[in-house]
């Protein structure tokens, strides 16, 4: 049965014209569309050319001729675009193929087209949209990256060479433990990843080609394949360096006295209470110095508010040179300071306190005229005991350790 009596002829998707002598002898359903037929009539007995764009008639007839001349290869045209003009003379771009068939009994071309028309907009839609991602994603300071299940670098954006001054080049194929070198990091992602599916805003360190170290935050999703198995992990990185240094900042500002730069009063209180905790569970000693620098008033008085702080100062810095890493000092207020001593118990302390006071006393400032300024200051000193209920306890035997050492005479310690 030849296939123009098929019943599918006229049900195919795709146009298909039956052209004999270079005119059309049948055309299905499809192909009316295609080319705004109403009847059939307005092709069949129509040359092809008829149809045909002039610039693309030669090569049309030609593609048709090829195959009708060799019909026993039974080999197809290459689909190619063909403009083409409809019935109602919109010019149109179309997708055919053609292959020489037998039809009523006769050799034949049997030609299919598809029309391309709308598609060609959708690729150029397409395209504009694919330039529009691709300038975003160039300049796009974070970094777009993907792996695969063993973390090895399959994507990377080029802000990778702002962030990480690497060519997207070097980073691909490998593993991120170059740049992204702290295992507990990558350890604590891959657990989050594992635990969440995805994260958002993970912090981390990596390290820049050339050495610099950055901060970052990764935002990133698993991948998974069409079986359900682990494929990858994909998200972006930022350098969030600048947003982090402002946070150390404001750190900082919020937990140092601005003038002599140590523990202000309510991190100091903090890191007390911490160690008083610490030295009851691990029953190990902690003890506390409260210093306060003797007739300050006076230093004030002769020598000016300003001179005062310059003293403040370099006595927080001599104190503070003194102690272990592990020691804290933090101003209390005015001219009063702590001290914590972790691990430290009467005897050790009192050592430290002594020292304290000798470097005080040698501590030859230059005053305003060049005369020198000599500060003392007394020490109350006190130990953590099993029967303190509360650091205030601590606090307040030190404190009290303290007024005896002004009233004994100051430049000393005394202990509770
Ligand atoms: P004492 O030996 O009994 O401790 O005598 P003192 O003069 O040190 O005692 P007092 O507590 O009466 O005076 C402390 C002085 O410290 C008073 C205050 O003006 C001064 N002071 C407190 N804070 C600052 C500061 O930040 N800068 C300066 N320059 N002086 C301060
Ligand atoms: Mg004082
Ligand atoms: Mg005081």
């Amino acid at each position: 049965m030849d296939i123009t009596h098929n019943p599918l002829w006229h049900m195919l998707p795709v146009a298909v014209m039956v052209v004999r002598d270079g005119v059309i002898r049948h055309v299905n359903l499809a192909c009316q569309v295609l080319f705004e037929a109403d009847t059939a009539e307005q092709m069949v007995g129509h040359p092809t050319t008829e149809f045909v764009h002039p610039v693309d008639q030669q090569r049309s007839s030609g593609r048709i001729q090829r195959v009708a001349s060799a019909p026993e290869s039974g080999i197809p045209n290459k689909s190619t675009e063909i403009r083409i003009r409809t019935c109602k003379g919109q010019l149109r771009m179309a997708l055919f193929t053609s292959v020489a068939a037998e039809v009523d009994g006769l050799p034949s071309v049997l030609i299919c087209g598809t029309d391309m028309t709308h598609q060609s907009e959708i690729q150029a839609q397409l395209r504009e949209s694919e330039q529009h991602f691709r300038r975003l994603f160039e300049n796009m300071r974070d970094v777009y990256y993907r792996t695969n299940a063993q973390g090895v670098v399959l994507h990377v954006g080029p802000g990778v060479r702002q962030v990480l001054g690497y060519d997207p080049q070097e980073i691909i194929g490998r593993t991120a433990e170059s740049y992204y070198p702290q295992s507990s990091d990558r350890d604590a992602f891959k657990a989050a990843i594992q635990a969440h599916g995805a994260v958002s805003d993970f912090p981390g360190q990596m390290v820049r080609k050339d050495g610099r170290v950055i901060d970052i935050s990764i935002s990133s999703q698993a991948v998974f394949d069409d079986d359900g198995n682990f494929a990858g992990v994909e998200g972006i990185y930022r350098d969030i360096t600048q947003r982090k240094n402002l946070e150390r900042e404001l750190h900082r500002m919020a937990s140092t006295d601005t003038l002599t730069g140590m523990a202000n009063r309510r991190v100091f209180l903090e890191r007390a209470e911490a160690a008083f905790a610490h030295a009851r569970t691990e029953n190990q000693p902690l003890a506390l110095l409260m210093l306060d620098l003797d007739h300050f008033k006076q230093i004030n008085d002769h020598l000016g508010h300003l001179e005062g702080d310059r003293v403040l100062i370099a006595f927080a810095q001599a104190v503070q040179l003194l102690l272990r890493a592990d020691d804290t000092v933090g101003r209390l207020g005015g001219e009063e300071f702590g001290v914590l001593l972790p691990g430290s118990g009467h005897d050790g302390a009192l050592a430290i306190a002594e020292r304290i006071l000798q470097h005080i006393r040698d501590l030859s400032l230059p005053g305003p005229q060049g005369q020198p300024v000599q500060v003392t200051t007394s020490i109350g000193l006190a130990c953590q005991l099993p029967t303190d209920r509360s650091l205030r306890d601590l606090l307040d035997r030190a404190d009290q350790a303290l007024y005896q050492a002004k009233r004994q005479g100051r430049d000393r310690c005394a202990c509770a």
